[in-house]
């Protein structure tokens, strides 16, 4: 069965009838954890529980910039309820789905873009029911009369929060999130490299942006040359998998040629004085390093607009993609607007055009995310792409790597293995490269750090204290082990 509760009082009644029935109930949100599992549950024999109908904005500050949030609510709800109130603040939503939820986001530990997109860490006041059907609440917001839970993140004492993401110990049903100021200066850049070898430059450079705060956090990224081109176009000839990401790459802009990685960012500032600074800082930090150094602010994004007409007017193409344009100014997700241009990529194999409607499930197309934390350091960077690179076009799939610059000091590597489910046999494919890559990932010591349900059980060992204490915590938090059994905690990860 599929239960659908509207509230936390019907939440605590399912899970009291699982207890007594001993069938296991796995939550989802609203879930589009595509290329993750959806809503598929890590193993059978069991209930769905879908929290999509706990669809309220419980509370909104823009002073101190948060909102109190229900697990159904998405993304774009999220966003156009910001625009309604003409809020000072901007939500960091995904790359993803905007119909996803943020709680869902959250507790996956997924990654938004902008200066709090690392989710988990922006978060607090989590209202949780345990599997035993009890209801606890994390930091300040335990106390009752507290004034402060909304604003402060660990609370006193022992910090609760982490036990509840990517977890199998409650279900969170309502949780604080923050939100980022919007600043009165937004640009954009991007850059193009040649090849791989010129991570050894540039990445040196670009963390030390971050580390200046020029760039702030989750406000950068790497991109392989194909994840460009994917969420633009489609592979244009799937049967043979041959291609010329060149090709691609000129209709984008026809200075990006010659690219096999793209990066660059969002660039937040007070004022234009200080937007000019940030933007000689960047140049002089890897004009020589790149090519195609780009900056987009309110005038050059004017100007382009005009170019591209006057181009079109005389029978040309447009001097840069309009969709890439809006995309990376107008209405850019480093701002909060969610998007789904990038969910184009999930056709990228697939021999239909792209539907109006995206529907991976009805239209058989093949997901699977590789995700893993790297050293922000430019060995690390390229060991790990390197690997993704011969792993995946070994297997005859495109190298679809991006690293989300979260920090100063890691990088969140996410690889896409993307297919077409109706070829036959791509399927047993894509799962083995799945499987060898995270495989190869986790012995280079780069961790996964998010799993797709069929390899929950590939986590490395660790230590058997600590998978005691995670199985103190299973067995104090669910007793009948009757939630969500087998996600993240593996099952001899967590005995006592
Ligand atoms: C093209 C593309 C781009 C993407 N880009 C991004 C990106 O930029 N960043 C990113 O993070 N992800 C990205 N994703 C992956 C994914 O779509 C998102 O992470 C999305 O937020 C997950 O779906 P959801 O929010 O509806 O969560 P759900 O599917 O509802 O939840 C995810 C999982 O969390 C658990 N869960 C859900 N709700 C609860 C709850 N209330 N209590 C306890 N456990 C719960 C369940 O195990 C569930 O399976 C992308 C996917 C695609 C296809």
């Amino acid at each position: 069965v599929i239960l659908r509760p509207e509230s936390v009082e019907q939440t605590q009644k399912c899970l009291r009838i699982a207890n007594q029935c001993g069938t296991p109930l796995y939550p989802v949100s609203r879930g589009y954890n595509w290329g993750l599992g959806s809503k598929v549950p890590v193993e059978t024999e069991c209930s769905l529980l879908d929290l999509s109908r706990m669809n309220r904005i419980l509370e909104f500050d823009d002073e101190l910039g948060y909102l109190v949030v229900e697990p159904g609510v998405s993304f774009t709800q999220a966003a156009e309820f910001l625009q309604k109130h003409n809020a000072k603040h901007f939500l960091s939503v995904i790359g993803g789905p905007p119909d996803a939820s943020i709680i869902g986001n959250l507790v996956d530990r997924g990654d938004g873009l902008g200066p709090l997109g690392n989710r988990a860490e922006h978060v607090c006041s989590l209202e949780v029911v345990l599997g035993s059907g009890e209801i606890v609440k994390t930091g300040f917001s335990r106390f009752p009369n507290s004034n402060v839970s909304h604003i402060h993140r660990l609370g006193v004492g022992p910090s609760l929060d982490g036990l509840f993401t990517q977890s199998s110990l409650g279900i969170v049903t309502k949780a604080t999130i923050w939100l980022n100021p919007t600043p009165a200066n937004f640009q954009a850049f991007f850059f193009c490299l040649k090849n791989l070898s010129q991570f050894g430059e540039v990445v040196p450079r670009i963390r030390e942006l971050q580390q200046q705060h020029i760039t702030l956090p989750s406000s950068s990224f790497l991109w392989s040359a194909v994840k460009a081109v994917a969420v633009l176009g489609q592979h244009p000839s799937p049967e043979s998998g041959e291609f010329d990401v060149d090709e691609m790459l000129r209709r984008v802009s026809p200075g990006m040629a010659g690219a096999a990685w793209v990066g660059g960012g969002a660039l937040y500032a007070a004022s234009s004085r200080m937007a000019a600074e940030q933007r000689r800082l960047v140049k002089r930090a890897l004009s020589n390093a790149c090519f195609k150094l780009t900056f987009l602010d309110s005038r050059r994004y004017r100007l382009a607009k005009i170019a591209n007409r006057i181009k079109m007017a005389f029978g040309g193409k447009p001097l840069v993609d309009p969709v890439v344009l809006d995309a990376m100014f107008a209405k850019p997700t480093y701002l909060g607007y969610p998007t789904r241009r990038s969910l184009r990529s999930l056709y990228w194999r697939k021999q239909i055009p792209v539907p109006e409607k995206i529907d991976p499930h009805q239209d058989r197309c093949g997901l699977l995310w590789v995700c893993h934390i790297v050293p922000y350091t430019s060995e690390a960077m390229t060991v790990a792409a390197r690997a993704a690179e011969e792993i995946v076009l070994e297997y005859g799939f495109e190298p679809n790597v991006n690293f989300a610059l979260m920090s100063e000091r890691s990088s969140n590597m996410a690889v896409q293995i993307i297919w077409d489910r109706d070829r036959p046999d791509d399927d047993e494919q894509a799962l083995a490269c799945h499987r060898q890559l995270e495989d190869r990932l986790n012995d280079l010591g780069f961790t996964s750090s998010r799993l797709v349900i069929n390899s929950m059980a590939a986590l490395p060992d660790s230590d058997s204290a600590t998978n005691t204490l995670y199985g103190s915590l299973k067995t104090l938090c669910d007793p009948n082990s009757i939630l969500a059994p087998g996600r993240y905690l593996r099952e001899d990860q967590c005995k006592i």
